[in-house]
């Protein structure tokens, strides 16, 4: 989409520094600058600033998840340069305004989102090839341009599963997904990031300048230190895939999550998958188990044997993809990428839900798998809503990094797992309460089994222990680099990296 377009589909008002570069109804929109500050701010940038009462300022304020609409930033800088989030800081930090850093606007916290000023790099969001076949990714590039700009040179950067997701939250607290345990995570493959700190300067961190900050942003990121504008990745060569699913059914769902925890996260590293448990209120509790391979169909079919050969499986599905296909499939995206993309742009919806996460560094017994089993079995009987907890395997190449290598500390877990509990937007406050009921339930009866550790993008504002949780023996050193480069505080939110411990 051009700007002009973009403009007038959004009705945004635009000023750049003193010149108004449009004639026309560009114009017109120009001259309904927001008054005061913001139109003083609004006047130095490239990009535009919306303050409420802007026709755009209701789209521009929301996240991905509808449970922080009730919050009203005084202003969404929508930054479309690096000047653009140095002159936003300097500026905001001189009248004290709170910030919150934006790429795709998905914490599970709300964190991106503050009564403050929201920074948006959204449009920062290009996706290139560099030299030495690095990508340069924009910090605001969506995860499914991510995978399709780069899929156009037959290479990948491993990343997660949502198309709307964006690069920048996902890469700073880790980045899971189907490629992961063959080519890391996708925190494990940046190699530079451009960071525009508190002091309005923008700094380049990889293992050379700034390796405190190079190191810190590797799994501890997520609007701690400043505002990411650009990162390079190392890329993969990638051509074809095989994934599988299957399903069996519930009376085997205590033996499926036996058979699949001892065997997916030593799996051979080409070979990603999940153990998905679900329940709908009113309805029946499933299982299934899906998975992504870098080899054939055949290969595939011979590794899942100690998973098919487990209870009578409904559904064993084995099929030879393009790994694009696949990536569009995780996705849940069948028509064109510009669809893969959230209203209004594209045709994917936002949602409501909670999550919640752990991991596990040693196996379950027979009692954690019954209390899972029952978890999700006792969500049938209440309202409406619905449940998921998805098992992500650990292992291969995410495992053999050292835990201090990078602030991403969970490289010793089996497996991961997710919590989620979904309702709709319109159902009454009580459903809504109900689920979150049901989820910190189960989440407490798990709590005996599982490691104490949590994962940072999974980012959970109820986590008393968050600070071990999500960086436990890499705690010291992040707040380290925070008072180096946060004397100040000025990046804080509920659960950033505080200056003292
Ligand atoms: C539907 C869905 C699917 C998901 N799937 C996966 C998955 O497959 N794998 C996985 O690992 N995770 C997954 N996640 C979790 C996801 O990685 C985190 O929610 C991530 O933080 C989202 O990044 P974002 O840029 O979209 O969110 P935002 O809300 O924009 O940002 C998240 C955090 O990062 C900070 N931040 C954003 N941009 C910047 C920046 N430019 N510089 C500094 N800080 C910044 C924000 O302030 C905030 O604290 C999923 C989340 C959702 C909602």
């Amino acid at each position: 989409m051009t700007r002009r377009e973009l403009l007038e589909r959004t009705g945004r008002v635009a000023l750049t520094a003193g010149v108004l570069p449009f004639a026309g109804p560009l114009a017109e929109l120009a001259r309904a600058a927001p008054p005061g500050i913001y139109g003083q701010l609004a006047r130095t940038l490239q990009g535009d600033v919306v303050v409420p009462g802007d026709p755009a300022y209701g789209q521009a304020r929301v996240l991905f998840d509808t449970r922080f609409d009730g919050v009203h930033p005084h202003a969404v800088v929508f930054c479309e340069s690096l000047t653009d989030v140095e002159r936003t800081i300097t500026w905001a930090r001189r009248h004290g305004l709170r910030i919150a850093p934006r790429s795709g606007g998905h914490s599970y916290g709300g964190y991106s989102l503050s009564p403050g000023v929201v920074v948006d790099v959204s449009r920062l969001s290009r996706v290139a090839l560099g030299p030495q076949r690095r990508a340069v990714v924009g910090a605001g590039a969506r995860l499914i341009d991510v995978y399709a700009g780069l899929w156009e040179h037959g290479l990948t950067v491993p990343a997660g599963t949502s198309p709307t997701v964006g690069i920048a939250g996902l890469t700073l607290g880790g980045g899971i997904g189907f490629g992961a345990r063959k080519f890391g995570l996708t925190c494990d493959n940046l190699v530079e990031a451009t960071v525009v700190t508190a002091s309005g300067r923008a700094l380049v961190c990889n293992a050379h300048e700034h390796a405190d900050l190079y190191w810190a942003l590797r799994g501890g990121g997520g609007g701690n230190f400043g505002v990411v504008t650009r990162f390079v990745f190392r890329t993969h060569p990638v051509a074809g895939v095989a994934t599988y699913a299957l399903e069996w059914p519930w009376s085997d769902a205590r033996p499926v999550v036996q058979a699949w925890q001892k065997w997916a996260p030593h799996a051979p590293d080409g070979l990603f998958s999940v153990c998905n448990l679900n329940c709908a209120g009113g309805g029946s509790p499933r299982i299934t188990s899906a998975g992504q391979f870098f080899g054939t169909a055949q290969q595939l079919k011979t590794l899942i044997a100690p998973l098919t050969a487990t209870g009578s499986p409904t559904r064993v599905s084995v099929v030879s993809r393009t790994y694009m296909d696949a990536a569009r499939m995780w996705a849940g995206c069948s028509g064109t990428i510009a669809e893969c993309h959230l209203q209004p742009q594209g045709a994917l919806g936002r949602s409501t839900f909670k999550g919640k996460s752990d991991y596990a560094n040693k196996l379950f017994s027979a009692r954690a798998v019954d209390t899972l089993v029952r978890g999700i079995e006792s969500r049938k009987t209440r309202g409406s809503g619905s449940a998921i907890v998805l098992l992500d395997s650990s292992g291969g190449a995410i495992n053999r990094v050292p835990k201090g290598a990078t602030a991403f500390v969970h490289r010793d877990a089996l497996f991961s797992l997710q919590y989620l509990a979904y309702w709709q937007p319109t159902d009454p406050p009580a459903v809504g309460a109900a689920n979150l009921r049901f989820l910190r339930n189960l989440y407490a009866a798990m709590r005996p089994f599982v490691s104490g550790f949590s994962y940072q993008n999974y980012i959970d504002p109820e986590l008393s222990s968050w600070k071990h949780a999500y960086y436990g023996s890499n705690l010291a050193r992040l707040v380290s680099v925070k008072r180096r480069h946060d004397p100040g505080n000025v990046f804080n939110f509920r659960q950033s990296i505080p200056t003292r411990l």
